[in-house]
């Protein structure tokens, strides 16, 4: 029998056990508006409640229910950090830009906790510091020259944990060291949202859900919007769909690769176990390409693990049973644990890995958070929002790209080499572990 195989599991996010989003009214569209917003995420209603509030008049369009999509499906972990490493940022971009995305995290992470606290907005929100896990000797010096900048340029609180330290902030012996910086936090994510929303409904922005965008056309007067439910013409149009963008904007599908990701929920583990596994309560993650997220239920009670989910079609249960295992291996006492959840959501990649906005004639686009929007989305909806408000100075920001990022090359919309990149980097990370069990640490 296979000891590994979970058990019975709800497959929605666990985050919707306690956080229901009510139906909105259905209101009949305005014929015309100054903006236009698809997408009703993290980034669409930050947007709004900016738009609105300077006196545009706005209507927001998405497909779904609001709180279907990444926005209330994903880890919760408000970290606002870049995949690059400075170097390549550097090596892509010059110094100047590189060191302007870097400080732009602080920023976005600042505004999301003053946010926070001015609006009332409660989600669960602690400053729980991350903890970053090396799998080798090499990574660790790597992450010890990341904290050492982190502090030198940023004044950030971060600093490297060699092996014999690891246990006082994760009970694990699997990592060869690691690095903690203390300016990321964690959240429920889905009362983020709804408290957005609830913040965007303050406002005079109409939020049509339920309301798919077919597509957009330019027009004397700006945009044309087709909806399932009638036209619309606006100024300007915002687009703020990320990893659900579907066939109404083919030109932005071809930028942007969906790729699932995946939580899962342990059942409650007791304060013993947890005070052990966690003993700092903090958020999680891994040098691996196909790197690990992790961390406390915010009520302390659980283990909520995450990681790509590398399936493309239906709902499998391998990716589960693969969480369930790489848990088991970085703690071992879970080895077979019963879990109460497993969900997926998509995230969305693009080139280079780095979330932005662009602006093509009177379109705005906000997009390609690469796994990374619980801070980015939010606050490039934001920043998208100045630009179409012509408030140039609060508009400006390192990740506002001009020439547009350029297509996947062969992609069209259905990510085919998913399984292959998947498993290429599975190839990767065991090689690496490889090397791991072989070099003597200490
Ligand atoms: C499992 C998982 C874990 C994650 N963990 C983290 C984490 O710990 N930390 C972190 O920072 N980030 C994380 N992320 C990423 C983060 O959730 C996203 O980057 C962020 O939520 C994106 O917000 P958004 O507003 O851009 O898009 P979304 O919230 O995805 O909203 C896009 C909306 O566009 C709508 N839409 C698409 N096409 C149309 C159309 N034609 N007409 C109308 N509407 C349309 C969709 O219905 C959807 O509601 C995770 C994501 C997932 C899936």
């Amino acid at each position: 029998m296979d000891t590994s195989a979970p058990r019975p599991f709800k497959a929605t996010p666990y985050w919707w056990d306690d956080c229901a989003f009510s139906a909105l009214p259905v209101v009949p569209l305005v014929p015309r508006c100054d903006v236009a917003i698809v997408g009703g995420g993290y980034a669409g209603l930050s947007a709004a409640i900016e738009l609105a509030r300077a006196g545009r008049s706005v209507q927001l369009f998405d497909r779904q229910p609001i709180g279907q999509a990444a926005s209330s499906r994903n880890g919760g972990m408000a970290s606002g950090s870049i995949r690059p490493s400075r170097k390549q940022l550097i090596r892509r971009f010059g110094q100047a830009r590189a060191d302007g995305i870097l400080a732009e995290g602080k920023a976005a992470r600042q505004d999301l906790a003053a946010f926070l606290e001015a609006e009332g907005v409660e989600c669960d929100f602690f400053l729980s510091g991350l903890f970053d896990g090396a799998i080798s000797d090499r990574e660790c010096e790597d992450l010890s020259h990341h904290a050492e900048l982190l502090h030198r340029s940023l004044g950030i609180e971060a600093f490297a944990v060699p092996r014999n330290e690891v246990s006082r902030y994760i009970g694990t012996d699997f990592y060869a060291g690691g690095f903690v910086r203390m300016d990321i936090g964690g959240l429920h994510p889905a009362k983020l949202l709804s408290g957005i929303l609830r913040v965007a409904r303050t406002t005079d922005a109409v939020i049509h859900e339920n309301t798919r965008v077919l597509g957009t056309t330019q027009d004397a007067g700006g945009v044309r919007v087709a909806t399932s439910r009638g036209d619309v013409s606006a100024k300007k149009l915002l687009v703020c769909t990320d990893a659900y963008t579907d066939g109404f904007d083919p030109w932005l599908r071809r930028r942007l690769v969906p790729v699932r990701s995946r939580i899962i929920a342990t059942e409650p583990l007791g304060e013993g176990v947890m005070g052990r596994l966690m003993p700092r309560k903090m958020m999680y993650g891994d040098t691996r390409q196909l790197s690990y997220y992790y961390r406390p239920s915010p009520d302390g009670s659980r283990i909520l693990f995450g990681g790509r989910d590398g399936t493309t079609e239906g709902d499998p249960l391998a990716p589960t049973t693969h969480l369930c295992s790489e848990l088991g291996r970085i703690f071992p006492e879970l080895a077979g644990v019963g879990i109460t959840h497993s969900w997926f959501g998509q995230v969305a990649m693009n080139r280079d890995m780095i979330p932005r906005m662009f602006t093509v004639g009177d379109t705005v686009y906000a997009t390609g958070f690469c796994g990374s929007g619980v801070v980015w989305a939010r606050w490039l909806g934001k920043k998208a929002a100045f630009k179409l408000l012509g408030q140039t100075e609060k508009a400006q920001s390192a990740f506002d790209f001009d020439p547009p990022p350029k297509a996947v090359p062969l992609y069209r919309g259905k990510p085919w080499f998913i399984p292959l990149v998947y498993s290429l980097y599975e190839r990767r990370d065991k090689r690496a572990m490889r090397g791991k069990n072989e070099s003597p640490k200490g």
